[in-house]
């Protein structure tokens, strides 16, 4: 192989998605909490992360907040948690596809452990998703 296609195959931070562990150094680098940067950034292209970084290393103002302003952005843009269309980046830094996120018909909340809800539940329609903690509360069987 010559360095030629080496680099046509090389991915670009266009094309990786940021994955949680990526997200908790970001966090680190911006000495937050990791939550807020997993919500807001999470799936996101790697490109759109090292420049959400960026932007907010470089305010420097003393109420500026990064665990309150990412999720904003994202909340705002319809990105990261918020997004709803499928995710445009190939895969994350490890090379996996990253998981799709559902809404859960319980909380509502963007999530990947999803379950289809079967017959005898009295709370749920057979076949909607709900995530893991909505079944507890609900006592649904998934
Ligand atoms: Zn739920």
């Amino acid at each position: 192989m010559d360095r030629e296609s080496v680099q046509e195959t090389r991915p670009t931070t266009r094309m990786l998605a940021a994955d949680e562990a990526l997200c908790r150094r970001a966090a680190g680098l911006l000495f937050c909490a990791p939550e807020p940067v997993i919500l807001a950034l999470e799936g996101e292209p790697v490109e759109v992360l090292l420049g959400m970084v960026r932007w907010c290393i470089e305010h420097e103002a003393p109420d500026f907040d990064p665990e309150k302003v990412l999720p904003a952005w994202a909340k705002k843009r319809g990105r990261g948690r918020w997004s709803d269309r499928p995710n445009q980046a190939a895969r994350t830094i490890w090379g996996e596809v990253p998981a799709t996120l559902h809404g859960c018909d319980g909380c509502g909340e963007k999530r990947r452990d999803v379950h289809e809800v079967g017959a005898d539940s009295l709370t749920f329609f057979e076949g909607d998703l709900i995530c893991e903690a909505c079944a507890a509360n609900h006592g649904v069987t998934i």
